[in-house]
């Protein structure tokens, strides 16, 4: 398979290109040349497959003999080693749970699957590669885990000082061994900022081999479609009808690997895309007007982006025709007096806890079917309540209880590297750092 630069269509890369690169020329993102359909007999027969094989089948058309069918057959397989469960919240509404990976949070399938391939893409590489990554919560936690221990790579992670949770900031600081987490005196543009300016430094690409894990990435991107195959390979012995997708969305990457998937021939009915009052993706479907805004801070922080980077991917499947668009995907801005209302009424009517993320996806689909009666779908969970302790605490009035994995995780010692929001700083850092192996 080949991938094209959406910015530049000339550019086009193989798969182990895109997944270094991350971006093509004028920051572009990748997009495959063709969208290969799932066998017939794939979609029907999935309660027969197990995951694995689901996730490695699902990937295989987009990697072609780039990684050896056994090495990706590992790799499928790691990439969903944990449970991802659909289960019923109420008659209409079910979750697909992602969140019982590493970090709690869906980030993990990504990741994992991204970081087996790079180390696969980099094993003969004599220098030591650095993956660097600017975080406000939740990505640098599952990439520090699906990077941890992996031979040839380091991590360095940047994120803002006292801007992350607690769980969050665990994630990111208590592994060491091969990840290195820098607080900054800053906050999360600083970070995001210093990373672009390492990438375009000459002294420092010079030395060190810098690749970046953020959610464009094509190999963080993709295996994101295995998640429908999942929930749909469930929904199919719960159900008849085929069901509504609703995400909820910030950069977008992960429903527009569920629309990839519809493309490729998993039945849907519908797609929603649910939103905090970061709202320019509701905003464009209501207008055809694509207005990107200054993101605001909300409950479900990993939600809160203004300008979100995979709309352009989406755009691409529906080959820009906004009709087709407008009548397979709806929106909904649910704002953070909603969401808590959400998590405060699925707990006493059903005795579920969604997490802040969860919730603006339960209360856009209720809304949508309360609009479209009859119909029925799934949410993606796609954080663990455990995260966001004040947000589901304030609703409900309960503790929640922390998982095992976690409790441990909370006793371990945070180790980092304070730095000011100053190249020069970060600069020092990677150089020295380089220079240690
Ligand atoms: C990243 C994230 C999202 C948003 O996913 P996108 O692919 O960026 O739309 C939603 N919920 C949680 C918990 C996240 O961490």
């Amino acid at each position: 398979m080949k991938y094209y630069n959406l910015k530049d269509k000339q550019e086009t890369v193989d798969f182990k290109t895109a997944s270094i690169k991350s971006q093509g020329r004028q920051k572009g993102l990748f997009f495959p040349e063709s969208i290969p359909k799932f066998e017939e007999e794939f979609i029907r027969n999935l309660h027969l497959y197990s995951d694995e094989e689901i996730a490695f089948r699902c990937m295989t058309d987009f990697i072609g003999d780039e990684i050896p069918l056994d090495v990706l057959k590992q790799i499928a397989a790691e990439t969903v080693s944990f449970d991802i469960p659909l289960k019923k919240i109420s008659d209409q509404i079910s979750v697909l749970e992602l969140f019982h990976g590493p970090t709690l949070a869906f980030k993990d399938v990504g990741a994992r699957f991204m970081s087996r391939c790079l180390s696969y893409f980099l094993k003969d590489q004599h220098k030591k590669v650095t993956v660097l990554v600017a975080t406000s919560g939740d990505t640098g936690g599952a990439v520090a885990h699906g990077f941890y221990n992996v031979p040839g790579i380091n991590v360095v992670i940047l994120y803002p000082k006292n801007k992350v949770s607690p769980v969050q900031e665990k994630q990111l600081t208590a592994l060491g061994g091969n990840i290195s987490a820098l607080e900054v005196n800053g906050n999360f543009d600083d970070c995001q900022n210093l990373v672009k300016q390492s990438f375009s430094d000459e002294d420092i690409n010079s030395e060190v081999f810098l690749t970046s894990a953020n959610s464009i990435n094509i190999a963080r991107w993709l295996p994101q479609q295995i998640y429908y195959l999942l929930a749909l390979k469930q929904w199919k012995l719960q159900e008849n009808s085929d069901p509504v997708i609703c995400v909820p969305s910030g950069n977008f990457g992960n429903i527009c690997a569920g629309l990839l998937a519809y493309f490729r021939g998993l039945p849907a009915e519908h797609f929603i895309a649910a939103c905090n009052e970061n709202d320019v993706v509701p905003d464009y479907l209501k207008s055809n007007q694509y207005h990107p805004k200054k993101a605001v801070a909300t409950l479900s922080n990993a939600m809160d982006v203004g300008d979100p980077s995979n709309f352009t991917r989406i755009l691409e499947l529906f080959a820009h025709q906004f009709e087709t668009l407008n009548n397979m995907i709806s929106g909904y801005s649910i704002d953070d007096e909603s969401t808590l209302q959400t998590i405060k009424t699925v707990y006493e009517k059903y005795g579920y806890i969604l997490d802040p993320h969860s919730a603006v996806a339960f209360a856009s689909l209720d809304e949508y079917l309360h609009e479209n009666p009859g119909k029925k779908g799934f949410i993606l969970g796609t954080a663990h309540p455990v995260k966001f302790p004040e947000a589901v605490e304030k609703a409900t009035h309960i503790n929640i209880e922390v998982p095992e994995a976690l409790e441990d995780l909370m006793k371990k010692e945070k180790k980092t590297v304070e730095i000011n929001a100053d190249f020069e700083e970060l600069k020092r850092f990677l150089l020295n750092k380089n220079h240690e192996q």
